[in-house]
């Protein structure tokens, strides 16, 4: 899925920057939100991975069964994919990425082609994610995020932005969320690793409202 547009301007040296956190942490609607106010092309790879699925691609076909089960899908398959897509559409020099890297790998391979400047950690507890992935609502059409009580939509199933349908993504099912966050514990903390080590980590306190969490993404950027 890939996102740009305008909004109030605001700006930042980085203009490569990846969203590092556990599901339902915000970072699709953080990416969304800054993508608009820097002008930047926000990519989501859990979002390029279920447009592949709706397609019926044979990528998508092969996909399909870890993304149902909130597991990591096919490591280098992915990688290449993502990495062959910011080639192809020119992302190579500025990017919002959320949801990938996602692995150590898939971090260094990142790193060898087109190094992030940042990458943002958005934190927040299990209990937290729960509450927000139990009532999140998509956009089927343009992936943008709703929810039931934080931020419902003006009419009820339908999107704000473009009128298409809401619908609950296949993997907010709470066995789902479990292994999603057991995969984050696993497979995900050494890529904060990563990014701390060499100076690139910001980490932000993501439990409170969308806006004041931008608001200390800019500060800390
Ligand atoms: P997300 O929309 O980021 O929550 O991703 C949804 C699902 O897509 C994940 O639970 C994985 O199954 C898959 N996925 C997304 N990004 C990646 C990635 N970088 N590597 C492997 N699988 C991914």
């Amino acid at each position: 899925m890939v996102k740009g547009g305008v909004g109030r301007k605001r700006k930042a040296d980085a203009r490569r920057i990846v969203l590092l956190g556990k599901p339902g942490s915000g970072k699709g609607t953080q990416a969304s939100r800054l993508s608009e106010a820097l002008s930047l092309p926000h990519l989501s790879s859990g979002g390029i991975l279920r447009g592949e699925i709706a397609a019926g691609t044979p990528f998508g076909l092969e996909v399909k069964q870890y993304v149902d089960r909130g597991e990591i899908g096919p490591e280098e398959l992915i990688t290449s994919l993502i990495l062959e897509f910011m080639d192809r559409e020119g992302y190579g020099s500025e990017y919002i990425l959320d949801g990938f890297p996602r692995t150590e790998g898939q971090a260094a391979s990142l790193d060898e082609a087109f190094p992030p400047q940042k990458a943002l950690l958005l934190d927040l507890s299990d209990g937290e994610v729960l509450r927000r992935l139990s009532g999140r609502l998509t956009c089927e059409e343009c992936g943008a995020i709703f929810h039931e009580q934080d931020s419902p939509p003006l009419h009820a199933g339908t999107c704000d932005r473009c009128g298409g349908e809401l619908l609950r993504r296949g993997d907010d099912r709470p066995e789902a969320i479990r292994t999603r966050l057991e995969v984050f514990r696993r497979e995900s903390a050494p890529v904060i690793s990563v990014y701390e080590s060499s100076g690139r980590l910001l980490r932000i306190d993501a439990s409170r409202p969308p806006k004041e969490v931008l608001d200390s993404i800019f500060a800390g950027l």
